[in-house]
């Protein structure tokens, strides 16, 4: 189910847009300002956001440039009362994918969104999401926000394990079985290098901890 984040500071507006949007079966994240929007960005990359320009505190092409250059690829559609060519383009220069003028229609509306869904996700199906870690188990490929990641198939498969099982703590015998595939011809040792290798690879300056080590148990996501 794809996650739509909704920034409106008219609450009508908003608790409509919310209210069209999950009746078509998406899940929606709906917020008056742009706050608990970055907060959400910093553990979960959602598929699309609806920007409203006229916002409290920043603008809202503004606030899309800014997570451009943080390299934040997340598709936007504004909804916007600045109808002007010059808004318009600034819009799609700022990093929109689509621009809605306001008065708009909801039919129109829904079939924009489905329409920079698919242009987004050509081949998305079955990929495993983690905060804003993005497995695509098809293609092996690993991203951290935009950042392709580069792991081992071992890592990957180590990744991949402790993502499905994100809500228990796997012990080194799990992990052995299940990722090594054998557990007598390892060590624990074996497991901890290789979790550590995983961590650097996708957590070079240790800022996000996404795997949590549990003394004389195991490993986590957290
Ligand atoms: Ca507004």
């Amino acid at each position: 189910m794809a996650l739509i984040v909704i920034i409106e500071d008219e609450r009508d507006l908003l608790d409509l847009l919310e209210y069209h949007l999950e009746k078509e079966g998406y899940e929606t994240f709906a917020s008056l300002t742009v706050g608990p929007v970055k907060k959400l960005l910093e553990e979960e990359m959602p598929d699309l956001m609806i920007v409203d320009r006229n916002l409290p505190g920043v603008e809202g092409s503004e606030f899309v440039r800014q997570l451009r250059e943080q390299g934040i690829e997340v598709p936007v559609i504004f909804l916007t009362a600045k109808v002007a060519e010059s808004e318009i383009e600034e819009g799609f220069l700022r990093g929109g994918d689509d621009y809605i003028t306001k008065p708009f229609n909801f039919k129109e509306l829904l079939l924009r969104v489905r329409a920079v869904l698919r242009r987004s996700k050509p081949e998305e199906s079955g990929a495993v999401r983690y905060r804003d870690i993005t497995i695509r188990p098809r293609s092996h490929e690993v991203f951290v926000g935009e950042r392709p990641v580069e792991l081992t198939k071992l890592e990957f498969d180590l990744l991949l394990e402790l993502v499905k099982n994100r809500n228990i703590v796997l012990s080194r015998d799990q992990l052995l079985e299940r990722v090594w595939g054998d557990v007598g011809d390892y060590q624990d040792r074996t497991v901890n290098v290789a979790v550590n290798r995983l961590k650097e690879k996708i957590d070079p300056d240790k800022s996000k901890n996404y795997i949590k080590s549990v003394r004389g148990v195991g490993y986590q996501m957290c």
